[in-house]
């Protein structure tokens, strides 16, 4: 979960989520419109019966505002939380994941992050297998690592059996920054970057000061990292709807969405 505004909770609850699922929070800079939701998602995952770990990274602070918040009102979680101060570079590693983070620019510490899966092996055909005499077991176990077998006297490659591996995704969150180099860097190739689009076009100057950015900069962004999409978020207030800024990001970059509550988006 990239950040938690106030009230995740209760769109995790709609958006059933499930409270028990793996996941890690990965909170950008200490603003309380990024981090007020913590508490009551805790609450409320230790009150649904949550068991697994959960892990919340976040620039220096974020361990004080959790401990803070959680011994103050003398809450004791069921399942156990750890916090980590984190810096730019890669933050966590999984057998299927990387979490990698990089400053971005808004005037506080602020980390911009990409989750990057790992690729996936690809499918095995058993029934292509029986076919080519290889017997189930080891052999099998061979094949789907990539590896080429022995049959007799006949040597089998793994692409005769398996199909060819699936390119894991990319997604970067850049939440709350002006137009930063270093997350070009970060999010490049990204399957969908998440960016900062708080101003119209013509409120650079304002964006700028406040250490936000515009939809065209935000678009400029994920044309310069070569990202495949774009998804807008963090509108100013200021705007009734957002069709006059989608408009302005897609005359840079088409491939563009602005983010709604509780709105899904289906990756290939
Ligand atoms: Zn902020
Ligand atoms: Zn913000």
């Amino acid at each position: 979960m990239f950040d938690c505004g106030e009230g995740t909770q209760k769109q995790f609850l709609i958006a059933k989520l499930g409270f028990n699922r793996e996941m890690r929070i990965l909170i950008s800079h200490m603003h309380a419109d990024h981090i007020l939701g913590i508490p009551g998602i805790l609450h409320s995952m230790s009150f649904m019966g949550r068991s697994r770990d959960l892990e919340i990274y976040g620039p220096p602070g974020i361990c004080d505002f959790v401990k803070c918040t959680t011994e103050t009102v003398k809450f004791r979680p069921m399942f156990p939380i750890r916090t980590a101060d984190v810096h730019a570079g890669t933050i966590a590693k999984t057998d299927s994941y990387a979490i990698k983070a990089a400053w971005a620019d808004h005037g506080v510490p602020c980390l911009a992050y990409s989750l990057i899966e790992n690729d996936k092996p690809g499918r095995f055909h058993p029934a292509k297998a029986r076919e080519l005499g290889i017997p189930k077991g080891p052999l099998w176990k061979m094949l789907q690592m990539g590896k080429a077998v022995k049959v007799g006297r006949k040597r089998i490659d793994a692409s005769k059996v398996v199909d060819p591996s699936r390119r894991g995704l990319k997604i970067t969150y850049a939440v709350d920054t002006r137009p930063c180099k270093r997350v070009i860097e970060l999010a490049s190739g990204s399957d969908l970057l998440i960016h900062d689009g708080m101003f119209s076009s013509d409120a650079s100057e304002r964006a700028r000061e406040y250490g936000h950015s515009t939809v065209a900069q935000a678009a400029t962004i994920a044309r310069k990292s070569h990202s495949r999409n774009l998804a807008l978020t963090h509108f100013s207030a200021i705007y009734e709807d957002t069709k006059q800024l989608l408009a302005e990001a897609k005359a840079i970059f088409p491939r563009t969405m602005a983010a709604e509550d509780l709105g899904s988006l289906e990756l290939p």
